[in-house]
């Protein structure tokens, strides 16, 4: 049989389940506890971290990026930038825009992007016109960040007053397995690695993985609207793909 556009979609191998797309999904998120928000995190990063080793050994840059749905990835993707020659071509943009076609939707507030570096202020706008709810990352990049340098991904002004437009300012976390992700660039070149840390490019926060919560945009009767809209087309999709008994 001819595999359809969700079966495309990656599992986890550790968690793997029933894809459970739009509405089902929504749910499933929902009741995820702590401990197991924590594993899946763990899973995906890592993953994301293994992508960004294996984007090195084909000659670009290790940098990737993951996004996930609860449980669900749903677009995996190492920068292109050397390959394209082409400096817009950012894993994290790459990932936003691919995940955007598989779920066929612009929003993407039920997702988490996983990224190996800290993503720079471009990717970071993407990320919140998008809505992506969570946003976790290895290591700072205190430079080029669109959080450690610009405030994109903190900045409460841009979705109070263009809630319509833009996310709530995502759940961020810093430093998850930040140790394995400098791994895998100290091991790309030990030299250039030592300089990119001396010259304070990348990997300056020290310490435990921070947690930073998420703040969400003021409602509106607008949006309300459009939440009911994809809350109901998620039902549907879910009623249609559930084979018939
Ligand atoms: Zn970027």
């Amino acid at each position: 049989m001819e595999p359809s556009k969700r079966d495309c979609i990656h599992q986890v191998k550790l968690l793997e389940g029933p894809i459970t797309p739009g509405f089902s999904a929504m749910l499933a998120k929902a009741r995820l506890t702590a401990d197991e928000q924590s594993t899946i995190d763990q899973a995906m990063m890592r993953r994301c971290i293994a992508l960004s080793a294996a984007a090195a050994k084909q000659g670009e840059f290790p940098f990737a990026a993951l996004i996930a749905e609860g449980s669900r990835v749903v677009v995996e993707i190492a920068n292109r930038v050397v390959r394209k020659a082409d400096v817009t071509q950012h894993a994290e943009l790459l990932a936003v825009s691919e995940a955007q076609r598989v779920l066929g939707r612009k929003d993407l507030s039920s997702c988490t992007i996983y990224s190996n570096i800290e993503p720079c202020a471009m990717c970071s706008f993407s990320i919140r016109e998008t809505g992506i709810g969570r946003v976790a990352f290895a290591i700072s990049s205190p430079m080029m960040g669109g959080f450690s340098k610009w405030s994109v991904l903190r900045d409460t002004e841009i979705s109070n007053v263009m809630p319509e437009a833009f996310g709530g300012v995502p759940e961020v976390i810093v430093g998850l397995l930040r140790q394995e992700a400098e791994q895998v660039w100290q091991d790309w070149n030990a030299l250039a690695w030592a300089i990119i840390k001396q010259r304070g490019c990348f990997g300056s926060e020290r310490g435990g993985v921070r947690y930073l919560h998420s703040v969400p945009r003021p409602r509106s009767i607008l949006r309300a609207f459009a939440t009911l809209y994809r809350m109901w087309r998620g039902f549907v999709s879910d009623s249609r793909s559930t084979p018939a008994a």
